[in-house]
C-alpha cells in the first residue's frame, strides 16, 4: 500500500457489510477475510488500521438477527475478529466487537431515523423526490422497453428538476401517499477511481433516477451504505467486482451529501462539510471451475440433476409422492424440478432424503463437512490474491496462516481477473492442515467438531480412552482429509468387539470359510497375539512384520493373509494398518473379534451346512 492511499491523521478503515439473509458465503468470507488483512497490515505500519462489521439488514422480509449471528459465529470461527461492530462472545469466552469509536449502531435497521434526516435534507436541497408511479405501472414501462429491445430507465418527471425543491410532491408524501424517494442523477458522467481497476468511466445517462428509499420506508442499499460509510469513517471499500456497477451511484450520492449537523434531524442544517469519496478496490469475483458463477444457487441445482436421474432410473417414484412424503408444497416442487425455482429448502429436504451430497458453498457447509479454519483461510487469501513470494526452492509460497497474510497484505497485489474456485486444491489444503497436526491436536480437533455436528459418533468416541485412543488417533489421521472422514475410518474401533458385523461377501472373498487359507490365517495370527504382552507395549510394526513372515513361510500373497485377519478385525476390507488396528482395539478386544469371526464363518462356511 502506497502512501498517497492512506492519511495517517485519521484512522483507516475497512468493511465487512454483510446482509444477514442467510449463512456467510465463502465468497463474502474471502471479502471480510482480505479486509481485516488489510486493517492489520495498517496496523503493522504503525497506523491506527480498523477492521469494522455492519450488518446491512433494510431488507426486512429477508433479513434475520440469526442469520447476522451466524454470520459473525462464522467470521469469528475463521478467526477473523473485528475492532468496531456487534458484539460476539465466542466459545472460548472472548468478546469481539464494540463502539470504541462511537459510530454505531451497526444493524442499519436500527438507524431509520439517520437515514431519514439525510433524506429529508436530500429532498430540501432538491437533490431527491417522491415518485408515487405504482409497482404495476413501472413493470408495464419496463415490458414495454424491453418488447423495443431498450434498457429501461426511470423517466426524471417533468416537475422535477436538480436544486429545486419540490414542494408539491414533498406535501404529498407527508400526507401519506404511497412513495418512494428517488435521487436526482446530476447530468454529468461519474469517474470511479479504484485501486484495482484503475478509473472506471461511466457516461452520463447512463444510471437513472434510482430510488434510495422504498415504500416501507427503509432506505435502499445504495442510500444506506454511503451514509453509513461516511458515518462511520470508512476510508476503504473493499468489495467484490459484481458492486461495481452500483459505485457511480455511491459516487454520485457523496457528491450531493454534506453532513448534519445532528445526523438525526434535517432540520438541523448542514455543517457544509461535504461527504468524502473513500478509496475502493474491488476484487475479483469467484467462479466454480467450470466458469460458472458460485453461488448458492449451485446446491439447487445438484439436487435437482441427481432427483431427476432419480425419477428417470426408478419409474415407482413420483415427483408429487415425493412432495407428499417430505411435506412439500407439490407445485413448488414440480416448479423446482423444472427449474422455475431455486429453493434452497427444497434443495436441502430433497438432499436429505435421497443422501444426494450437495456442493459445499458457505462457510457453514465446510465446518459441518470437517474443513479446518486454517486450511480455508490459507485457500481464500489465494483467491485473487497472491503474495508473491518465493520459497528457498523458488517456488511460490502458498501454504501460510493470517498472520503472514496480514503481514504480506497489500492491495496493489489484488488481482483484476476472476479466480476460480478448485474444491480439489481446498480439500489438499485440508488434508495437508490436518497431517500437520499433532496427534493431540488431532483429537481436539474432531472431539470438538464431533460434538456439533456428529452427536452420535462423539459418544461413541467417548469411550475410548488412553493409550488406546492415543493409538487411534495415530491411526486415523493420515486417513482423514476432513474431520467427517473420521466418522467413517474410525468406526471399526466404536463398534462393540462382540457386535462387529462380518460383510458376508466380505468373508467370502477373504476365504474365510472353515478349512480355507484365510481361515487358517487367522487362527494362527490368533495363536500369535496370545503370545504378545498387553497392548502399548508392543511395536504395531512387529504384528505387520509377522504377517510379511507368515505370507512368505508359506508362500502366499500378503493380501491373502492380511485381508482375511482385518475382516476379522474390522467386518471390512479397508481399515489402517492391521498392527494399529491391534493397538487401538488392544489385545483382549483383537482376540474376542477373531473368535467371534472365526465362529461365525463356521455358521457361514457352506461347507458346515
Ligand atoms: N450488503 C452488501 C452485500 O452484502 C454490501 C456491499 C458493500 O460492501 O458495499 O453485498
Amino acid at each position: 500500500m502506497t502512501a498517497q492511499h492512506v492519511n495517517a491523521a485519521q484512522p483507516i478503515v475497512t468493511r465487512f457489510a454483510p446482509s444477514p439473509t442467510g449463512h456467510l458465503h465463502v465468497g463474502g468470507a474471502r471479502t471480510a477475510m482480505l479486509c481485516w488483512a488489510f486493517a492489520q497490515n495498517m496496523k503493522r505500519q504503525g497506523f491506527d488500521g480498523r477492521f469494522m462489521i455492519r450488518i446491512e439488514d433494510t431488507d426486512q422480509a429477508r433479513s434475520s438477527d440469526e442469520s447476522a449471528k451466524g454470520i459473525l459465529d462464522d467470521l469469528a470461527w475463521l478467526g477473523i475478529t473485528w475492532d468496531d461492530g456487534p458484539t460476539l462472545t465466542t466459545p472460548a469466552g472472548a468478546t469481539i466487537g464494540g463502539d470504541s469509536r462511537n459510530v454505531g449502531p451497526y444493524f442499519q435497521a436500527r438507524r431509520i431515523d439517520i437515514y431519514n434526516a439525510y433524506l429529508e435534507h436530500l429532498v430540501r436541497c432538491g437533490r431527491a423526490y417522491p415518485a408515487f408511479e405504482t409497482s404495476d405501472q413501472l413493470n408495464a414501462d419496463r415490458k414495454a422497453a424491453e418488447a423495443k429491445k431498450q434498457t429501461y430507465k426511470y423517466p426524471r418527471p417533468s416537475d422535477v428538476q436538480l436544486g429545486i425543491f419540490n414542494e408539491q410532491r414533498w406535501a404529498r408524501a407527508k400526507s401519506g401517499e404511497p412513495h418512494v424517494i428517488r435521487f436526482v442523477m446530476p447530468p454529468t458522467g461519474i469517474t470511479v477511481t479504484d485501486l484495482v481497476l484503475g478509473e472506471v468511466k461511466f457516461a452520463a445517462g447512463e444510471v437513472d433516477d434510482f430510488v434510495i428509499r422504498k415504500q416501507d420506508g427503509f432506505p435502499t442499499y445504495h442510500f444506506a451504505v454511503v451514509i453509513d460509510d461516511e458515518l462511520m469513517g470508512v476510508t476503504h471499500v473493499m468489495r467484490a467486482q459484481e458492486h461495481l456497477i452500483n459505485t457511480p451511484k455511491h459516487v454520485a450520492l457523496q457528491g450531493a451529501l454534506t453532513r448534519l449537523k445532528n445526523d438525526r434531524d434535517a432540520t438541523s442544517g448542514s455543517n457544509g462539510q461535504p461527504f468524502r469519496v473513500p478509496q475502493y478496490a474491488h476484487m475479483p469475483l469467484i467462479f466454480n471451475i467450470d466458469g460458472t458463477k458460485m453461488s448458492k444457487r449451485d446446491k439447487a441445482k445438484a439436487a435437482r440433476k441427481a432427483l431427476k436421474d432419480l425419477l428417470t432410473k426408478d419409474k415407482t417414484l413420483t415427483a408429487d409422492a415425493i412432495a407428499s412424503d417430505l411435506k412439500l408444497d407439490a407445485k413448488l416442487l414440480a416448479d423446482f424440478i423444472a427449474a422455475e425455482n431455486d429453493s434452497l429448502d427444497i434443495a436441502q429436504a430433497v438432499a436429505a432424503k435421497f443422501n444426494i451430497p450437495l456442493p459445499e458453498i458457505e462457510v457453514w457447509d465446510y465446518r459441518k463437512s470437517g474443513y479446518l479454519p486454517h486450511a480455508i483461510t490459507n485457500f481464500l487469501s489465494l483467491l485473487g490474491w497472491s503474495p508473491g513470494l518465493k520459497d528457498e526452492q523458488g517456488k511460490d509460497i502458498e501454504k501460510f496462516d493470517l498472520s503472514f497474510l496480514s503481514q504480506h497484505f497489500s492491495i496493489d497485489r489484488l488481482g483484476k481477473t476472476a479466480a476460480k474456485f478448485d474444491r480439489v486444491k481446498l480439500l489438499s489444503f485440508n488434508a495437508d492442515a490436518i497431517a500437520a497436526l499433532a496427534d493431540d491436536a488431532f483429537d481436539r480437533e474432531l472431539t470438538n467438531w464431533a460434538n456439533q455436528w456428529e452427536p452420535t459418533f462423539a459418544q461413541r468416541l467417548k469411550h475410548i480412552d488412553g493409550q488406546r485412543r492415543a493409538a487411534l488417533m495415530r491411526a486415523c489421521k493420515p486417513r482423514c482429509k476432513t474431520l467427517r472422514d473420521a466418522v467413517k475410518v474410525m468406526d471399526f474401533a466404536l463398534t462393540r468387539d462382540d457386535q462387529v458385523a462380518f460383510d458376508p461377501a466380505a468373508v467370502a472373498k477373504a476365504n474365510l470359510f472353515a478349512g480355507a487359507t484365510g481361515h487358517t490365517s487367522v487362527t494362527k495370527f490368533r495363536a500369535m497375539l496370545t503370545e504378545l504382552p498387553a497392548a502399548g507395549t508392543f511395536e504395531p510394526t512387529s504384528i505387520d512384520a509377522w504377517i510379511k513372515s507368515y505370507a512368505e513361510t508359506n508362500q502366499l500373497k500378503m493380501g491373502d493373509v492380511a485381508q482375511p485377519i482385518r475382516v476379522a478385525l474390522t467386518g471390512t476390507t479397508v481399515s489402517p494398518p492391521l498392527g494399529d488396528v491391534v493397538s487401538v482395539l488392544g489385545i483382549s478386544g483383537s482376540l474376542t473379534r477373531l473368535d467371534r469371526c472365526l465362529s461365525t464363518c463356521r455358521t457361514l462356511a457352506p461347507a458346515s451346512a
